[in-house]
C-alpha cells in the first residue's frame, strides 16, 4: 500500500494530516511552473473541500493560469462566493473608487476570528492608543488579541501577478488543515486588498486581452495603457496627502482596524526582494521598526532559500527614507511597512527573460551594491537569480505565496511579540513627546485660512490630534494669539507629526535614495508652521479639532465702489472667479487702502449689486471680502477666463494627470488635447492658454513620445474594452505631435495665444526654438536633488502670477527640470524668478552640487510673436504638495491677457 501513496500524500503524512487534495492543481501547477525549485512544499498543492469554492470554481481557472488576468469586478465576485460559503472568510465595503468600483477588504482566519472580529478591533484600537491603559492592562490585551496583517496587492496595475495570487491565499488559509496553516489560521487576522488601485486594474486587464496576450517576449512588449487610475500611475504610492480616492479609503479603514503590519505587494526585481528597510532611514521612526523589518526579510529569505527557491534576496533596494508610500501609513502609525517586489512578465504569458541589470543598489538603493550584478551572490543574496529563465505568471504565484506563507509563518510564531511591539511604539511615541525637545508645533492662523485648513486637516486625516488654542498661548518659543492650532507631540502619531512637519535633514550627501528627500509641509503650502521646544506646549488648553471647516467673510456696509475679494495666496481665489464667471470682476495692479483695510494687489473687484452671488461664493471657500466706499483708483485690469488647455503626450500622463486633478479640485474647466487636436492647427482658435506640465524626459520626449512599432496602437472604447478610451481616445498613441505640432505651437503662440510650460517641458521651447535665445541645459552627472525644497527669490514681483506672494524669497520645490539661460540683455525683463542656489539656499531634503542652480531662472516669462511663453524649471503644481506655488499657474490662467508688465 505504502508503495501506492503518491508522493503529496506521503509529504501530507509527514506533515501530520491528511485532507483531499486536487490531485489537477497538483498537477497543473507543477506543469505551469518552469523549474522544479520554482515551486514550494508551502504551494505545490491545494485542498479541495466540498461545498467550499476555489477560484477554480468560481472563475474557470486556477491563479496564476497562463494568459488568464482576473478583472476587478470578478476578484471580488470570488471572495464574495467564498465568504458566503466559509465562516472563515469576510468581506466589507470600504467605499468607492474615482471611477466608482467597490474598494473591499476581505478577512480570513479562524471561525472565532471572524466571528469576534469586532471584539479583535476593539484590542487592536486600544494598543493602538494606550493613553488610557496601564502595562497590565495592556498585557491583558496583548494575551487575548491576534495581530491582523494586511496583504495588499494590484497597488500597480501593470504589476499583474499579486491580485491572482491572493484568491488562492485566502481560499488556502480558510481550507487547508496542514499544520502551518492551521496555526496561521488562529493566531493571525489576515487581511487583503484584492488590487490596491481597482479602477487601474480593469483598464490594464483590458490593455492586456487587447494587445499583450500573444506577447512572447521582452522586445515585443506593448507597454501599458496610457491610464491606470482617472489621475496617476506609480504615484498612487507616493500620495503622501492621501488625494486619490483608492488611498483615503484604504487610510480611513486603517485607522478604524489597525494592522500592525501592512505588506504592499509589486512586481519589478528578480526573482524575489523582501524589503529590509535600508538606509538612508527616517530617524523619527521607531528604533524597534528596524528590528523588525530585517527580522521578517532574513526570515523569508531563509525559508524560501531552504526550498530551493533562488534569487530571494534583501537590503539592497528601497530605503527607509520617505513616508510618502502607501503602505507607510502602517510605519508612520506605529505599525509595520512591508514590501516585495516579485519578477513578473507585465501579464501572464510566460516569456524568456534575461537579468542582467545592474545591483539593485543602482536603482536608487543605497550601501550595499558592490557591482557584479542582480545575479552575483551577495550577504544579502545568498542564492542569486538565475542569469537567464524562462518565467511565468505560476512562478511569480508560488513566489509570492510562499513568501507571504513565510511571513505570516514568523507572525502566528510570535504573535504576541507582534502586538507587544505595535504597543510599545505607540507607547513611545507618546513618550518621546514628552522627553525629546521639540515637543509640538504650532500653526498660527495666518491671512489666508485655506492653506492652514489643508495643513490641519491633512494631519486630521492620518488621526494626528490637533487642537484650538483656548487662549493666548504664551511659550518660550513664541506667544501665539486665542485659537491657534496646537500639535502636541506626547500622542500616539506624535511622531507622524513630526515626520510630516519637520525639516528633513538628509542623513549623507553620499546616500541615494528611492523618492523624494523633501516633503515638509509647512514649506511646500507656504505656511506657517512653529516649531515649539517648549514643553509648556504639552499642557496648552484646547478644544479638540475634528475638521477645520472655512469660513468666509462678506462685509456689509456701504459698498458705492463694489466690493474687493482680498488676494491674501488662497487657491481658493480662482475657484471664485470661475463660480462667478457670469459677473465681470476686475483685478487690481497695484495695493491701495480703503479706510484701514490694505487690499493687496491682485484682489478682484467685484461690482456692488453682486453681494449675495458673492456672499454665497466667498463664505465657503474661506476668502474675505470687503467693501469699497469708492472705486479703487489704482490701474485694473478685466479678469476673464480663458479658453484652457492641457496637453498630454499619450506615453506618460502621470504629472499631467497630477495638474489635472488639481484644476478639477479647484474647479478650472480645461480640455485635455493630445497631440491629435495639435495636428489638426488652427489651436489658436480654439484656445487662449496650452498648458504643457512636466512630462516625459525632456523634449524630444515631449515631442516625439512613444516610438511606432509599425503598426497603429490605439487607445479607444469598445464594447469588449469598455475602459479603454477612457480620459481620450486615440487611432494611434505612437508617433507624436512630430515637427507639424510643433509648428502648430508656435503658430499659436505667435498669433497670441499663451504657452505654459512646467519642469522638463520647459526644456521643449528652448531646444525647438519657439524660444529663440533661450538656453536650455542639464545639471552635471555630479548634481543629484531627489525633490528637495530650495529657495526661490522672486525678481519681478509685479508680475501677476505673484500676485498673494508676499516675501520675496519663497520655498519651492525643485523638480529637475532645465537649467536655463537668457541672454543678458533680456534678464530683466524675463526672469520672473530665481534660484539663489547654493548649501544654505536648500531648505529640506538633500541637493548635491548646490551650486550649479546659482543664479539660474526658475521662471521666465518670454514674448513671442503676439504671444508669450511661461517657462518653469520648477514643477508649481506637484503630487498635491506643494500648494504654496499652485497659485502661479492659477494666476497665470486669471490673468493671462494681462500678463505684459512693462
Ligand atoms: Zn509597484
Amino acid at each position: 500500500m505504502r508503495m501506492l501513496l503518491s508522493a503529496l500524500a506521503l509529504c501530507q503524512l509527514s506533515l501530520g494530516y491528511a485532507q483531499t487534495m486536487d490531485e489537477e492543481f497538483a498537477k497543473t501547477v507543477k506543469e505551469w511552473t518552469t523549474k522544479p525549485e520554482f515551486l514550494s512544499p508551502l504551494v505545490d498543492h491545494l485542498p479541495k473541500v466540498p461545498g467550499v469554492p476555489s477560484p477554480k470554481d468560481v472563475l474557470g481557472y486556477y491563479a496564476g493560469a497562463p494568459k488568464k488576468l482576473t478583472y476587478y469586478s470578478d476578484l471580488v465576485r470570488y471572495y464574495r462566493a467564498l465568504a458566503a460559503k466559509s465562516p472563515r472568510v469576510k468581506v466589507i465595503d470600504i467605499g468607492k473608487t474615482d471611477e466608482g468600483r467597490e474598494c473591499v477588504v476581505v478577512f480570513v482566519g479562524s471561525e472565532d476570528s471572524i466571528r469576534n472580529l469586532e471584539t479583535y478591533r476593539q484590542y487592536l484600537g486600544q494598543l493602538a492608543d494606550p493613553r488610557k491603559l496601564s502595562e497590565a492592562e495592556a498585557s491583558a490585551i496583548i494575551g487575548k488579541a491576534k495581530p491582523i496583517y494586511h496583504v495588499m496587492g494590484g497597488l500597480h496595475s501593470a504589476e499583474t501577478g499579486p491580485p491572482e495570487m491572493l484568491m488562492e491565499l485566502v481560499y488556502r488559509l480558510a481550507t487547508e488543515d496542514s499544520p502551518l496553516i492551521r496555526t496561521i489560521r488562529d493566531n493571525v487576522i489576515v487581511s487583503v486588498t484584492p488590487a490596491a488601485e481597482p479602477d487601474g486594474r480593469d483598464r490594464y486587464v483590458d490593455w492586456y486581452y487587447k494587445y499583450k496576450i500573444n506577447e512572447t517576449g521582452e522586445n515585443d512588449s506593448m507597454g501599458a495603457p496610457p491610464y491606470w487610475g482617472k489621475y496617476i500611475y506609480h504615484d498612487n504610492n507616493r500620495d503622501i496627502n492621501y488625494s486619490q480616492m483608492s488611498s483615503q479609503r484604504l487610510l480611513t479603514w486603517y485607522l478604524n482596524w489597525h494592522p500592525p503590519i501592512m505588506h504592499e505587494l509589486h512586481e519589478s526585481e528578480p526573482f524575489m526582494y523582501t524589503f529590509s528597510g535600508q538606509d538612508p532611514q527616517n530617524p523619527t521612526l521607531d528604533p524597534i521598526l528596524y528590528g523588525e523589518l530585517p527580522w521578517f526579510s532574513n526570515f523569508e529569505m531563509e525559508q524560501m532559500t531552504k526550498y530551493g527557491m533562488p534569487g530571494v534576496w534583501t537590503h539592497a533596494f528601497v530605503d527607509m527614507w520617505s513616508p510618502g508610500y502607501l503602505g507607510f501609513m502602517s510605519s508612520n502609525h506605529n505599525g509595520m511597512l512591508r514590501m516585495y517586489e516579485i519578477f513578473g512578465n507585465g501579464g501572464a504569458n510566460t516569456m524568456h527573460r534575461k537579468i542582467n541589470g545592474p545591483d539593485g543598489g543602482g536603482r536608487g538603493g543605497a550601501g550595499g551594491g558592490r557591482g557584479g550584478g542582480m545575479t552575483s551572490r551577495q550577504w544579502y543574496r545568498p542564492l542569486p537569480p538565475y542569469a537567464e529563465v524562462d518565467w511565468s505568471m505560476r512562478n511569480n504565484t508560488n513566489y509570492s505565496e510562499t513568501g507571504v506563507l513565510s511571513a505570516l509563518q514568523l507572525t502566528a510564531a510570535f504573535p504576541q511579540i507582534i502586538l507587544e511591539n505595535f504597543y510599545k511604539k505607540s507607547r513611545n511615541s507618546i513618550e518621546a513627546g514628552k522627553t525629546e525637545a521639540l515637543h509640538g508645533y504650532v500653526i498660527p492662523m495666518g491671512p489666508d485660512q485655506t492653506r492652514v485648513a489643508f495643513v490641519v486637516n491633512t494631519l486630521r486625516m492620518q488621526g494626528i490630534e490637533v487642537g484650538r488654542a483656548k487662549s493666548d498661548v504664551k511659550l518660550a518659543d513664541g506667544t501665539f494669539p486665542a485659537g491657534s492650532f496646537i500639535v502636541k507631540r506626547d500622542q500616539p502619531y506624535g511622531r507622524l507629526a513630526k515626520i510630516l512637519l519637520e525639516k528633513q535633514n538628509f542623513p549623507d550627501p553620499a546616500l541615494t535614495t528611492y523618492d523624494d528627500t523633501g516633503w515638509t509641509m509647512g514649506l511646500m503650502t507656504h505656511t506657517k508652521v512653529v516649531e515649539i521646544m517648549d514643553k509648556a506646549v504639552l499642557d496648552v488648553a484646547v478644544d479638540p479639532v475634528d475638521k477645520f471647516e472655512v469660513h468666509g467673510t462678506v462685509a456689509s456696509g456701504p459698498a458705492a465702489g463694489g466690493y474687493a475679494v482680498i488676494e491674501n495666496g488662497s487657491n481658493n481665489l480662482v475657484t471664485l472667479r470661475y463660480r462667478l464667471k457670469d459677473v465681470a470682476a476686475r483685478a487690481v495692479e497695484q495695493p491701495f487702502k480703503s479706510g484701514d483695510q490694505d487690499i493687496p494687489a491682485g484682489s478682484l473687484i467685484f461690482p456692488a449689486n453682486s453681494y449675495d452671488k458673492l456672499k454665497a461664493a466667498v463664505e465657503p471657500l474661506g476668502l474675505k471680502a470687503v467693501a469699497l466706499s469708492a472705486a479703487p483708483t489704482v490701474p485694473m485690469h478685466d479678469v476673464d477666463l480663458p479658453r484652457l488647455a492641457i496637453f498630454s503626450t499619450w506615453g506618460s500622463t502621470q504629472e499631467v494627470g497630477w495638474v489635472r486633478y488639481a484644476f478639477d479640485k479647484f474647479e478650472v474647466p480645461y480640455d485635455l488635447i493630445y497631440k491629435e487636436r495639435i495636428k489638426q492647427g488652427n489651436l489658436r482658435g480654439s484656445y487662449d492658454v496650452i498648458l504643457i506640465p512636466n512630462q516625459g524626459r525632456g523634449s524630444k520626449g515631449l515631442v516625439y513620445d512613444i516610438e511606432s512599432k509599425g503598426k497603429p496602437l490605439e487607445y479607444k472604447k469598445s464594447d469588449q474594452f469598455k475602459t479603454l478610451g477612457d480620459y481620450g481616445q486615440s487611432d494611434d498613441i505612437t508617433g507624436g505631435m512630430g515637427l507639424e505640432g510643433v509648428v502648430e505651437l508656435q503658430k499659436f503662440v505667435e498669433n497670441g495665444g499663451l504657452m505654459i510650460t512646467l519642469g522638463t517641458a520647459s526644456s521643449f521651447p528652448a531646444d525647438f526654438g519657439i524660444t529663440r535665445k533661450v538656453e536650455a541645459s542639464r545639471t552635471s552627472a555630479a548634481f543629484y536633488a531627489p525633490g528637495p525644497i530650495v529657495q526661490a527669490e522672486i525678481t519681478r514681483p509685479v508680475h501677476p502670477i505673484f500676485y498673494g506672494y508676499t516675501e520675496k524669497t519663497i520655498p519651492v520645490r525643485w523638480a529637475n527640470g532645465p537649467l536655463l539661460t537668457v541672454p543678458a540683455a533680456d534678464r530683466e525683463s524675463q526672469v520672473l524668478m530665481r534660484f539663489p542656489g547654493g548649501d544654505q539656499g536648500v531648505l529640506s531634503g538633500l541637493m548635491r552640487g548646490a551650486n550649479e542652480i546659482r543664479t539660474r531662472p526658475a521662471i521666465l516669462d518670454v514674448p513671442v510673436g503676439q504671444g508669450r511663453v511661461l517657462l518653469f524649471a520648477t514643477n508649481p503644481i506637484y503630487r498635491w504638495q506643494n500648494f504654496g506655488e499652485f497659485n502661479m499657474i492659477f494666476n497665470a490662467v486669471m490673468h493671462f491677457n494681462d500678463l505684459k508688465t512693462k
